[in-house]
């Protein structure tokens, strides 16, 4: 009823033709899974790992890592829960870890960066504590992926590393299975090697917040320049159709994790652009279902070409037939 908001849809969605999309939840935390689950959430497309570094003295043990991360399988028993790993610096500071010091933190040392380098030994207890999980009852539908990805060979890496994980936990007799492993297209490099990603990894899932933040120099956090943080510039759009075309030609599957994919005024466009999974906040989770539901997936495909054709955000606005609004 009006002022209740949205009906709740737990099932499964498709396009009015019947192309399926998943519609999944972006969580940061615990208390986050069930209101995630009671929205209607298909599962969690993106679990951010961070709320277990931050606010403490020390890192989490394996340990902790572990019950939070079979928590989150139990609360979607039968969904897919992509968790992660851990996606520190730029604005998201670890006092304990000392990545301080660097005159262009979103340019420096983050994401998956830390995880190959410096903070190796982090990166494998988490990765311990995720392939131990998906032996669990659940464990089954866990995924995981590496954030801020630029190169071929960090995912080469990441791979290695989760291989070298499971051997040491053969080695020890520790039940684990090696879950599906997919990266964050959130820069623009990403965007452009997205087929060579595709090939070597499971899956891809784009984060529009950085995305557009690195496609437009313009930070996702400083208010002075938020009208150029534009998901809708073409620019930022040929970038998400590269992706998801490039994925086209592979057995991996696409989806969106940044804010974009909750706006349910944008839904068309990114079934029209080809994308297989939408995670987003929960409270949008209703909205977007429906919105899916009465997209017709040959014209949202021709909107998707006549968007890309655009040269400016109004052109965009005026294909999508929106007024002006916040980027
Ligand atoms: C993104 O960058 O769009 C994203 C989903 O990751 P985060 O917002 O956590 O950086
Ligand atoms: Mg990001």
């Amino acid at each position: 009823a009006e002022g209740t908001g949205p009906a709740v849809i737990s099932e499964r969605v498709a396009t009015a033709d019947g192309r399926p999309v998943e519609v999944a939840a972006n969580v940061g935390g615990e208390s986050e899974l069930d209101p995630a689950a009671e929205r209607g959430a298909d599962g969690i497309g993106l679990f951010r790992t961070e709320f277990l570094f931050i606010d403490r003295e020390a890192p989490p043990t394996e340990a902790e890592q572990y019950e939070t991360i079979t928590a989150a399988l139990s609360a979607f028993p039968e969904d897919r829960v992509v968790v992660r790993t851990l996606d520190i610096g730029g604005d998201k500071p670890v006092p304990y870890l000392d990545l301080s010091d660097e005159p262009n933190p979103f340019l420096g040392r983050r994401g998956v960066r830390l995880s190959l380098d410096e903070h190796a030994d982090l990166f494998e207890t988490q990765l311990r504590a995720l392939l131990r999980a998906a032996a669990t009852e659940h464990g089954d539908d866990l995924a995981v992926m590496f954030p801020l990805v630029t190169r071929v060979e960090e995912v080469e890496r990441a791979v290695e590393t989760v291989e070298s994980v499971a051997a040491d936990l053969a080695d020890e007799g520790v039940d684990h299975a090696v879950p599906d492993l997919g990266a964050m297209v959130e820069t623009p490099a990403a965007a452009f090697v997205a087929d060579a990603l595709a090939d070597r990894l499971d899956f891809l899932s784009v984060g529009t917040n950085d995305l557009a933040q690195y496609v437009m120099a313009a930070d996702r956090g400083n208010d002075a320049v938020a009208e150029y943080h534009d998901p809708l510039h073409p620019a930022v759009l040929r970038a998400l159709d590269r992706t998801t075309a490039a994925v086209e030609e592979t057995d991996a599957w696409v989806g969106m994790c940044g804010e974009m994919a909750g706006d349910p005024a944008l839904t068309e466009l990114l079934v029209g652009l080809g994308f297989d999974e939408l995670s987003m906040s929960a409270v949008t989770v209703p909205d977007v279902k429906r919105r899916i539901r009465e997209v017709d997936a040959d014209a949202a495909a021709s909107l998707a070409i006549d968007a890309l054709a655009c040269e400016t955000r109004g052109e965009v606005l005026d294909v999508l037939g929106l007024d002006d609004r916040e980027g």
